[in-house]
């Protein structure tokens, strides 16, 4: 059995995955919610879902709680029959180009980028740290955000500022989403039948928070998001790209530190801030379609700036582009978007398939029209499964005795 680890500072979500017959199949997922003040575990599994009332003062205590009651469930019969744990860690700094066994080394390199993700990096470090105690025999490792992203050339990662800032203070574009896009990558290479080393994509990962991606022969070239997921696109709660000058001068006129302005521009602004509505994409697309003014303007600004990083990030691949691929939240939910961001790329020729755009599917659906330019389709991404899948190999090279693996 593997486990997938997605930590923060107040919550640990976690999905269990037992091989079988060569397959990962889901056995249960949760979540431990509000580490720290009073607690609650919620345990889906066999499609019972339920939640108790926990004491959970630190990370510590709830995984203990996570892992006796997945016991006490019957999921597991014992600690020891997880052998391998996937932590899902969102800053690697430039050290880190793919997913690896944690020892002390990465225990380092996660605590040093914690400067650079102070958000996420510390919630992922005491996850691991408490689960190396509760399950020492288990095989730790950790799949970061920022890996898949390495590849992207200087020209690309560096910002038009000092150089010694890059230099000094590792000022550069790192990119997030990277595990999405890999698995994003893998599947398209499944669904086109090209080799993955091969393909040229344009992903647009539209989550509540959102990316695009230019994957050039296989491997990230550019991406949208930079030194912080705060960068490119419009958010949920996230601005994008803003004049940097409007911090300073906010800062000013509301009489805050650059620290607080920064934490509006994550968590006040986007489809929220411009709305004075919500953060929520559903909400937005129904005041659109009665023509409430302000989520009207957010959902127009939200679709334009993706349609306008799209078009960048052709240019960027710059040779014939095997897909446009939507993915995450409202990438893979909302035909409505995905009308909307198509029709504000003219001169890229995209041709939707009506009927193919609004139909239901299972893991992908081609929805382009044959005359489009550039194929474009919808592919669920599957962060965990790409995690766990990368734990088993690493634990299998590892030669740890799991024989008869995917
Ligand atoms: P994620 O961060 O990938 O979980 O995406 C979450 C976001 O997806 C939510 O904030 C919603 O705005 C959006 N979403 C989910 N379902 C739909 C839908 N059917 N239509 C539009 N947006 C959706």
């Amino acid at each position: 059995m593997v486990l997938v680890v997605n930590s923060g500072s107040s919550s640990i979500k976690f999905r269990l995955y037992k091989v079988v017959q060569g397959h990962l199949e889901i056995i249960a997922e949760g979540i431990a919610e509000r580490i720290g003040l009073d607690g609650s575990l919620t345990i889906k599994a066999n499609g019972i879902k339920d939640t108790w009332q926990h004491d959970f003062p630190n990370h510590l205590r709830a995984v203990e709680t996570i892992i006796a009651s997945l016991q006490n469930l019957q999921l597991i019969n014992k600690p020891t029959d997880i052998e391998g744990i996937g932590f899902r860690v969102v800053h690697g700094t430039n050290k880190i180009t793919k997913p690896i066994i944690i020892d002390q080394e990465t225990k380092m390199i996660i605590k040093e980028a914690a400067k650079l993700a102070p958000l996420h990096n510390p919630g992922a470090l005491i996850a691991i740290e408490a689960f190396e105690k509760v399950i020492p025999q288990a095989t730790l490792v950790a799949q970061f955000d920022t890996a898949f992203h390495q590849t992207i050339p200087e020209v690309n990662f560096i910002y038009p500022v000092p150089y010694e800032w890059y230099q000094n203070h590792q000022v550069r574009k790192y990119g997030f989403h990277g595990i999405s896009y890999q698995f994003i990558t893998q599947k398209m290479a499944e669904i086109t039948g090209k080799a993955s080393h091969k393909l040229n994509l344009i992903v647009c990962h539209l989550g509540n928070g959102a990316s695009v991606a230019a994957i050039k022969k296989g491997v990230s070239f550019d991406t949208t998001m930079g030194f912080t997921p705060l960068a490119g696109l419009m958010m949920g709660t996230r601005s994008g790209n803003i004049d940097p000058s409007i911090l300073a001068y906010m800062g000013k006129e509301l009489n805050l530190n650059l620290d607080e302005v920064t934490d509006l521009l994550n968590k006040k602004s986007g489809l929220l801030g411009l709305s004075q509505f919500s953060s929520d994409m559903r909400d937005i697309e129904n005041e659109w379609k009665k023509g409430t003014k302000l989520p009207s303007l957010a959902y127009e600004k939200y679709v334009q700036i993706a349609a306008d990083f799209i078009v960048t990030m052709a240019n960027r691949i710059g040779e014939p582009i095997d897909a446009l691929v939507f993915t995450a939240g409202i990438g893979e939910n909302s035909p409505l978007i995905r009308q909307s961001i198509i029709m504000n790329l003219p001169l890229l020729n995209l041709v939707l398939d009506n009927n193919a755009n609004h139909e239901k599917y299972q893991e992908w659906s081609k929805i382009s029209a044959p005359t489009s330019k550039i194929p474009i389709y919808v592919v669920r991404t599957n962060e965990e499964l790409m995690i766990a899948q990368e734990t088993i190999k690493l634990m299998t090279s590892q030669n740890k005795k799991l024989n008869n693996l995917v």
